[in-house]
């Protein structure tokens, strides 16, 4: 049997004496995350696009933990491309959007947007341990002025409380696991309080940038709010180390439901054996594959947005060749607020009265007979 849980991530030098004890807490690896250009020069040879990126920089905020960090290879790595800023970053193109989903025009109430009827996404903090460069919430994340204090989701417990239409509630941020366990348990424990709420869904990057922070008093303070699903965000199988096996593992084996949301990135994951790889992994781990999303025009991610055609022939060429539960459903969320669409490649090549004929994933043709 594989084992993907043994052994232990090599460090960044600089961190090689840290004692296990503090690398292994991830209140250690919050308050030691890189943050600014020197301190990133100490680390690794910047490039100058990459020193341009981080100065230039408006609003959109810049962090690596020191594990994240120790993933990160040379220019070009795909670690590198989603932790480190760019000055392609810096360019906005006419079809970008500072808030690319619409989420803020769907906020009946702050902290809280409703766009389908039996769904609604609750903001509970806008911290994240690492700041993805592609992330759709840029404007917002890392903006602590922006991040609701205790106190200030009543009025969204409140409206969860009159739209009882509503029976799937994701929380998110910003990353939800960047709260205490304390605070996290107060959110889901008022959550569980709203009888109309059947299914809470916990979205987090956490196991990917921080698989610290999964640890038994987290689990612990889960635990009481089955079900619960853990959607998580691993976009490239160098994340894949077993500090996140052993993060998945822990969550699988207290039960939670664990699915990944990848977002497909140019220069990460843009190629169908990348996602095999990247999905076996997951598998094994008991996460399924949920989603690959075609990357939001958040402001500044033309250079990390792949065309939609990608996405299709990725998902074309896993067809027969990985099995189904590898496979997950690619989607676009419409710029605007328009809601998630899915795509398949297309395998109907002729209707004809009475008969379908369809293209295979090797290229052969069949042809169905509906009986009349
Ligand atoms: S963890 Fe999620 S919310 Fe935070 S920066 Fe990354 S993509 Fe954005």
């Amino acid at each position: 049997m594989i084992d993907d849980r043994s052994g232990d991530t090599p460090r960044h030098p600089a961190w090689a004496e840290v004692p296990d004890r503090a690398w292994n807490d991830w209140r250690w690896q919050l308050r030691e995350r890189v943050t600014d250009l020197a301190r990133l020069q100490s680390l690794l040879e910047v490039t100058p696009a990459e020193a341009r990126g981080i100065v230039g920089r408006t609003s959109f905020s810049f962090a690596v933990t020191p594990y994240y960090l120790s993933l990160v290879g040379a220019p070009g790595c795909p670690v590198r491309r989603q932790a480190i800023p760019t000055d392609e970053e810096l360019r906005v193109t006419p079809s970008e959007l500072r808030d690319p989903l619409g989420e803020d025009a769907h906020s009946p109430v702050p902290h809280l947007t409703h766009r389908y009827p039996d769904r609604a996404l609750l903001y509970v903090t806008h911290n994240c341990p690492v700041y993805c460069r592609h992330c759709t919430r840029s404007r917002k994340v890392g903006d602590e002025h922006s991040a609701p204090a205790r106190g200030e989701l009543d009025a969204a417990f409140e409206y969860l409380r009159r739209t009882p239409a509503v029976r799937d509630v994701l929380v998110s941020g910003g990353d939800p696991l960047s709260l205490s366990d304390a605070r996290l348990a107060e959110i889901l424990a008022r959550l569980r309080t709203i009888d109309s709420v059947e299914v809470i869904r916990l979205c987090t990057r956490n196991p990917v940038t921080l698989p610290q922070r999964i640890d038994d008093a987290l689990v612990e303070a889960l635990r009481p709010f089955q079900p619960l699903y853990v959607h998580t965000h691993f976009n490239h199988p160098r994340e894949c180390t077993p500090e996140a096996a052993r993060a998945l593992a822990r969550l699988a084996d207290a039960g939670f439901v664990l699915g990944n949301q990848m977002v497909l990135l140019r220069g990460v994951n843009d190629d169908v054996d990348t996602v095999v790889a990247l999905n076996r992994w997951l598998l094994r781990q008991r996460c399924r594959p949920y989603y690959i999303f075609q990357c939001d025009p958040a402001e500044g991610t033309a250079h990390l947005r792949t065309p939609i055609q990608t996405g299709l022939t990725i998902l074309d060429q896993m067809r027969g060749r990985v099995s189904g539960l590898a496979i997950p459903q690619y989607a676009v969320d419409l710029p605007g607020g328009g809601g998630k669409v899915t795509l398949v490649p297309e395998r109907l090549v002729r209707a004809e009265p009475g008969r379908r004929t369809f293209r295979d994933a090797f290229g052969r043709e069949f042809t169905y007979v509906e009986e009349e």
